[in-house]
């Protein structure tokens, strides 16, 4: 289930520490180490899934817990009114660093169209 070196599953594990805001039976939120907003909360599944690109078959069922838990977290921290954003990066030019499925919830500051 785990993966061996994996930053995000040793998170699961509670074998490095973060600062979880929210957890469920599929999923974990916890705050971004380096946050790009004033609030910068990442969404992961327990289950070590690469990333959108790799995904596999009831994989991808995951996505729906995950959105609804990002949804949660992001009405917790006060934004469903002003408004956020949710971002998944795959591959280099995605920008992905973290080879473990993760949505970044992004809000606290009005974001810019397109992305850079
Ligand atoms: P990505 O570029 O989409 O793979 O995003 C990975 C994110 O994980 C980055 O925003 C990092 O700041 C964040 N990150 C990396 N290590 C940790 C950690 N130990 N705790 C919290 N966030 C982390
Ligand atoms: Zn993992």
């Amino acid at each position: 289930m785990a993966a061996p070196d994996c930053i995000f599953c040793k998170i699961v594990a509670g074998e490095i520490p973060a600062e979880v805001v929210y957890e469920d039976v599929c999923c974990l939120a916890f705050r971004d180490i380096n946050p790009q907003a004033p609030t910068h909360i990442l969404v992961i599944p327990r289950k070590h899934v690469t990333g959108l690109g790799d995904l596999e078959g009831a994989e991808a069922s995951l996505l729906g817990n995950m959105l609804a838990a990002a949804a949660q977290v992001a009405d917790e921290a006060g934004l469903t009114e002003p408004g956020y954003r949710v971002v998944i990066n795959w591959n280099a030019d995605g920008g992905m660093e973290v080879p473990h499925l993760h949505l970044h919830v992004l809000g606290g500051r009005k974001m810019s169209w397109p992305p850079g």
